[in-house]
């Protein structure tokens, strides 16, 4: 991708950007505008949480001692809802890209596109914007850190598939000379230290702290303002229901805030739960849920983060729905997902297992924490290998719970937004995907 000048696009971009007003009839009048001012922006983004996911989640955490059904953090901060189309050349349905970069720069672009327009024209994303006005800026996320989605935030290319070009990106990419991200944690470390490049070391040499896994989190100070590139694991982080680590989102998030709070300026950081997408490809409830344990985990501390520190926003969305979930199946009234409490591991950790170790019925009830009927294990022994394990165990899973999915790829309904903190009734109501990125540079244009 051809080099660029930020800052020449930077006056370009804003200026369109900036005198179209964004929910102008939410907007609070002079005094209460400052009030609702927020320092620090945190902008979570669950790829793939359509609606459904947080009701399915509700369920899933309801005490069943109770006539009611408890509501959850994500009920709490529940502001509005965001249509997710891409750039109608691309059709109703948005891939992860082409989503990011409408929340990333207010501009919506043909799926696959990484922080560039339908011309392949380069974007300024938020994170830009944030190092230019003199911010810490952050990105976490559960896969590769290269993936869609925190990509779109720091990388320009015409595909999302070219992992290593927008790894380069990560250390090219320049905001007014600067390196965009002060905080990058996630997985990835493939894409980073390569036979042709070595962009560790060259992180290193600007100054950062370089930590391979989650007890090097514990090294770095906190309020030290150490600029960090964590690389957790060589692809993606494993799914919450195999990982050795208990929330780690929440702990990604908070290593983040606590090497860029404290500053005059604020921080801009950008959280992706990426997994809750890949659950949904694989129309795996088990995995969905696991996922959405560890997000509500890290919203939990968000709003809390948010309420102590008072200057602190925090929007959390989907960038779109996958899998077109449903609560209940096949003509039944009903939703169960207790059978979900126990498990030792995700599904398809479990259908390796089943064929590694050669488990035998106790030894799968083991890692299901339920007990099987007999047809059922004769279903689950029948596969012949782990990949038809886990669609047996998958199949079993939906009959059990009455969970639906109508596909493996992506829907094109809107999506939840949930907000907190000053600027929060910003994101009340309908709107674009385009219009969160869009709100997100007005707030740090009109912060100083
Ligand atoms: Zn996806």
């Amino acid at each position: 991708m051809k080099a660029f000048k930020l800052a020449a696009l930077s006056t370009l971009v804003l200026s369109g950007i900036l005198t179209t007003s964004v929910h102008a009839a939410q907007t609070n009048s002079g005094e209460n505008d400052a009030r609702e001012l927020p320092k620090n922006v945190v902008m979570v983004i669950a790829d793939g949480m359509g609606p459904v996911y947080p009701v399915l989640y509700r369920n899933f955490k309801d005490d069943p001692e109770t006539n009611i059904v408890e509501t959850t953090v994500f009920d709490r901060l529940l502001v509005g809802s965001s249509a997710t189309y891409p750039h109608k050349s691309s059709g109703y349905v948005t891939d992860s890209a082409a989503s990011a970069t409408a929340l990333a720069t207010g501009v919506k672009t043909y799926n696959g596109a990484i922080g560039v327009d339908i011309n392949k024209e380069p974007l300024l994303t938020v994170l830009e914007y944030a190092k230019i006005k003199g911010m810490r800026t952050g990105l976490v996320s559960t896969s590769h850190i290269v993936h869609a989605t925190p990509a779109s935030y720091i990388a320009k290319n015409e595909s999302r598939r070219n992992y290593d070009e927008i790894a380069d990106d990560f250390y090219d990419n320049r905001a007014e000379g600067k390196l965009v991200a002060d905080v990058i944690i996630g997985g990835g470390v493939k894409y980073f230290k390569r036979s042709d490049r070595d962009l560790v070391k060259q992180f290193q040499g600007a100054g950062y702290q370089y930590i391979d896994s989650f007890n090097g989190l514990k090294t770095l100070k906190p309020g030290s303002q150490t600029n960090v590139i964590g690389l957790l694991a060589d692809v993606a982080l494993p799914p919450l229901l195999d990982s050795e680590i208990e929330t780690p989102l929440m702990k990604m998030s908070k290593s983040a805030i606590k090497q860029l709070e404290n500053d005059d300026k604020g921080f801009l950081l950008v959280i992706e739960a990426s997994q809750v997408d890949w659950a949904g490809h694989s129309n795996d409830i088990a995995y969905a849920m696991g996922e959405m344990d560890d997000l509500a985990a890290a919203m939990t501390f968000l709003e809390a983060y948010s309420r102590e520190s008072k200057d602190t926003l925090v929007v959390l969305t989907a960038d779109h729905n996958t899998g077109g979930v449903s609560i209940g199946s096949k003509g039944e009234y009903k939703w169960d997902g207790s059978w979900l409490e126990n498990m030792k591991n995700s599904p398809q950790t479990i259908a390796t297992r089943i064929h590694e170790e050669d488990l035998q019925q106790d030894g799968i009830e083991e890692l299901l924490g339920f007990e099987l009927s007999r047809s059922e294990y004769s279903q689950l022994s029948k596969a012949s290998d782990a990949k038809e394990s886990y669609v047996a165990l998958k199949q079993l899973l939906d009959a059990k719970t009455f969970t639906g999915w109508t596909t493996g790829g992506h829907t094109g309904v809107d999506v939840p937004v949930y907000a907190t903190g000053p600027g929060a009734k910003k994101f009340i109501g309908y709107q674009d995907n385009t219009d969160i990125g869009k709100e997100i540079f007005h707030l740090l244009n009109r912060q100083d």
